[in-house]
């Protein structure tokens, strides 16, 4: 989204949402008729904060008493493993089979219109459409936007408009909220990490929900065969501490074929950047995760020297300063010479 609609409600989003948004958002919920038909959409390959915020709010109205729901994501109608144990995953439906026109769409977690797939029309034919989300770079493409850069995941932005609607929290919807909070702030690791998220936490912990159950569910269970995988793309990892004015780099690459030969789905690949990027010798970490012949998911870390979303932002994707992906095309070394020719700009210097 463009234009000077588009930038004023940019300006607007980058300070979080006003007394306003949240108003004119409890109304859109609060408008809708008995027989009033909700689509709850979010971003193409779901995380847990995708799935977690969608899920969670979608629980909670149900307990307002919205009985025509429906929850859906753009590409295969295939959940996560790792998500397979979440509580409203009985709202989901195959994109194919979503409400054409709804009253109301809801759309959790995407930056902008292109993370929605061939659900982008929705938008429109809704009567109305409200986005959560907290990326910065969110376009502001909803009818109301409650967008908060501040918040260290979607799933805060939910927890709020759940309260102000007063719903409750209960085991089901705190269950949701807690893998989508976990899942964006690394368990409580990353920057984002404030006082009100271990409030948060505290009070999703208070409904009586296992964090030793849903971590080993969400993070430490894989099959097998993705540890080996696992050990075979981390043995090929290449370390170049030259690069990046001598902060280094670090990278390695999975193929389609690699999945093939130890028999794994794709998801398995996106704990992988978390090993890479324990490298002490390279501020930035990659991983090329090839998608089809000759593209690859590109996901990038940084230890806070440089700033990777500059990087994603010059190859055509986007992010964060500390995390941030993009669409590579062409041989593995063609897409690492073109992060390599990026990382100078993107060096945060002082000042800078
Ligand atoms: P991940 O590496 O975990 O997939 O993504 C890290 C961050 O980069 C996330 O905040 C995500 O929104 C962003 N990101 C990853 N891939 C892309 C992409 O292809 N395009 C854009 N715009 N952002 C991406
Ligand atoms: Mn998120």
């Amino acid at each position: 989204m463009t234009g000077t609609a588009g930038s004023q409600l940019a300006t607007a989003v980058g300070a979080g949402p006003t007394q306003a948004d949240w108003a004119a958002a409890e109304a859109l919920v609060r408008a809708l008729p008995p027989t009033g038909r909700v689509l709850l959409i979010c971003h193409v390959n779901p995380d847990g904060d995708a799935l977690g915020s969608m899920l969670g709010f979608g629980l909670g109205l149900r307990q307002l008493g919205v009985r025509h729901l429906q929850a859906t994501f753009p590409g295969p109608p295939e959940v996560p493993e790792p998500f397979r144990g979440m509580p409203g995953l009985d709202l989901l439906v195959p994109a194919s089979a979503a409400d054409p026109d709804p009253d109301l769409v809801i759309c959790f977690d995407a930056a902008s219109e292109s993370r929605l797939g061939e659900l982008v029309g929705r938008l429109s034919s809704a009567r109305a459409a409200l986005v959560l989300d907290h990326h910065a770079s969110n376009t502001g493409f909803g009818t109301v936007n409650l967008v908060d850069p501040a918040a260290a995941a979607t799933s805060v932005v939910a927890d709020e408009l759940l309260a102000r609607l007063g719903v409750p929290l209960d085991r089901a919807i705190a269950e949701c909220l807690y893998v989508a909070l976990t899942t964006d702030t690394g368990s409580f690791r990353f920057e984002a990490t404030t006082p009100a998220v271990h409030q948060l936490a505290a009070r999703l912990l208070a409904t009586g929900i296992s964090p030793g159950d849903i971590s080993r569910r969400v993070f430490d269970t894989r099959p097998f065969g993705a540890v080996r995988l696992f050990g075979e793309v981390l043995g090929r990892a290449r370390l170049e501490p030259a690069e990046a004015d001598g902060r280094g780099l670090v990278w390695t690459f999975a193929t389609l074929d690699d999945l093939a030969r130890h028999d794994q789905r794709p998801y398995v690949l996106e704990a992988l950047i978390d090993s890479v990027r324990c490298t002490a010798e390279a501020d930035v970490s990659c991983v090329l995760k090839q998608t089809t012949p000759g593209e690859w998911a590109v996901s990038m870390r940084s230890k806070g020297a440089v700033d990777v979303s500059r990087v994603a932002v010059a190859l055509g994707g986007g992010g964060h300063r500390f995390a941030a992906g993009f669409t590579g095309r062409g041989t593995v070394e063609q897409v690492v010479e073109a992060i390599r020719g990026q990382l100078d700009a993107a060096l945060i210097r002082p000042g800078g």
